[in-house]
């Protein structure tokens, strides 16, 4: 197993020291959790990628304290990226801009840009301030996976790195992946979808292009299957449910709001109706569904929109996205 760490100061220095030395280490977001190297290090940053078996072109986000920092690694950091740092930073907002070299090619999957975001966790602050430079983190899973939101979901990913520190900053408080805006073209586009939308984006700096749910976006990395369960897993709609379960001849582990009534043999892992707690406990919950040992997993998305709703289902649609012909096994 991975070592758990209490976030003390002693263990963020230690964790500075491991980055300085181009090792990774794991730490606690608002959103997910990371799994963060030196961003100016290739050797670093391959070592990430080796780690989450994730194609080396799907470029990862550079995490920073604050604007000030960020300005130091991008170009035009302009009035709309000081607006927004101003309104959600630290925040789950990631704001893509044209890169300088401190930030390297491997980081960002050779691109010309990079994504740049504050975290909001105490934690995360800690360790990029002892660091004193950006620190490249993509989500701490394997690739394609479900995302953790708590250490104890890191150290079940990474059991083959048992020398891996991990920060435990407690369960994530938004429990979904950054928004991702790019600031590099001429109208600003949501490439993913996130805790901060368009209505929030928009009086702060106009226009904002947002591609419907699910779009292959210019976002590379967020388009085929992802955030997947190893467990086969298929979007119900709710007034499709009962006839759906009828037909399955094996037990199924349903993923659907609370008080959802399900015959037996099959198990409701529910969630709640509020927004932010079903964000919060989206992917905790699909972990544990897809520990229950079913033969499927049913999601029964949900049919409200606007806001963090259209973030978990874009999500989802993912998650139950076409599977290659011989799934991944445990
Ligand atoms: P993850 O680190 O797993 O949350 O994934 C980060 C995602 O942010 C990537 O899959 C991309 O979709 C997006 N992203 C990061 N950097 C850039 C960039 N420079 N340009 C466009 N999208 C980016
Ligand atoms: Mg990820």
């Amino acid at each position: 197993m991975s070592v758990i760490l209490e976030p003390t100061t002693e263990n963020i220095a230690m964790c500075a020291e491991r980055l300085r030395r181009g090792m990774s280490v794991a730490f606690p977001t608002e959103t997910v959790y990371g799994l963060g190297c030196d961003a100016s290090s290739e050797a670093a940053v391959a070592e990430v990628y080796a780690m989450k078996a994730r194609p080396q072109n799907n470029p990862l986000i550079a995490h920073v304290t604050d604007a000030a920092m960020a300005k130091k690694h991008v170009v035009g950091w302009d009035v709309r990226a000081q607006r927004l740092a101003e309104a959600f930073w630290p925040g789950p907002l990631a704001i893509v801009l044209p890169r300088r070299h401190d930030i390297c090619a491997l980081s960002v999957g050779g691109r010309a840009s990079v994504a740049v975001r504050a975290p909001a966790h105490p934690v995360a602050q800690a360790l990029i301030a002892a660091f004193g430079r950006p620190i490249s983190a993509p989500s701490a899973n394997r690739s394609g996976r479900v995302s953790p939101t708590m250490a104890a979901h890191v150290a079940e990913e990474f059991a083959a790195f048992p020398e891996l520190p991990i920060l435990d900053g407690g369960p994530c408080e938004v429990g979904l992946e950054s928004t991702v805006l790019d600031l590099s073209r001429a109208r600003p586009m949501v490439l993913r979808p996130g805790a901060i939308t368009q209505k929030d984006l928009e009086p702060i700096i106009g226009p904002v292009a947002v591609p419907e749910i699910g779009h292959q976006a210019a976002s590379p990395g967020t388009s085929a299957l992802h955030y997947a369960p190893v467990t086969p897993t298929e979007l119900v709609e709710e007034k499709l449910l009962a006839s759906r379960l009828a037909q399955l001849t094996e037990p199924a582990a349903v993923v659907a709001f609370a008080g959802t009534e399900l015959q037996a043999p099959h198990e409701l892992f529910a969630l709640p109706r509020h927004p932010s707690a079903y964000a919060q406990m989206l992917y905790a919950t699909l972990r544990r569904a897809d520990a229950a040992g079913a033969a499927l997993i049913v999601v029964v998305p949900p049919s409200e929109t606007g806001g963090l709703w259209d973030a978990a289902r874009d999500r989802l649609k993912r998650a139950a996205a076409k599977r290659p012909a011989a799934p991944p096994s445990h």
